[in-house]
């Protein structure tokens, strides 16, 4: 068994409200939002930050890109605007070390971010 949440949330033993799914990748509402919209996007492969990333996961972060915009666009934000944003070990508050895309918007999102 996996003590990954993320890996835990796509086996199905911690419960998610699920957005979106495919075989390669999930789409869930944040338990924590920080934005009237805050979904995640979660490859189904585990992968424990950005810096593990090869040239093999383009496509799928493409995926997972597209797919931030599709919920986006779904979610009535399309031209209003969204942020996506990928976290990346301790100075950027990663938490869960399974990438993951956040997906925000509804609001105005001030720059920089804290
Ligand atoms: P990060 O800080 O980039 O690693 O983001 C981890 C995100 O996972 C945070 O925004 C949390 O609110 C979110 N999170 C933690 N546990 C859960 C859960 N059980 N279901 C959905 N989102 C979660
Ligand atoms: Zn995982």
């Amino acid at each position: 068994m996996s003590t990954c949440l993320f890996c835990r949330i796509m086996a199905g033993e911690i419960p998610s409200q699920k957005v979106y799914e495919d075989d390669e990748l999930i789409a869930f509402d944040d338990i924590n939002p920080q934005a009237p919209m805050h979904v995640l996007v979660v490859p189904r492969r585990h992968i424990a930050t950005l810096n593990e990333l090869d040239k093999e996961h383009d496509a799928l972060v493409g995926a997972m890109t597209r797919r931030a915009a599709a919920i986006a666009a779904a979610r009535g934000y399309r031209d209003s605007g969204y942020r996506t944003v990928f976290n990346c070990n301790a100075d950027a508050g990663q938490a869960v070390f399974h990438i993951h895309m956040h997906v925000l918007g509804g609001r105005k999102l001030t720059w920089p971010p804290g």
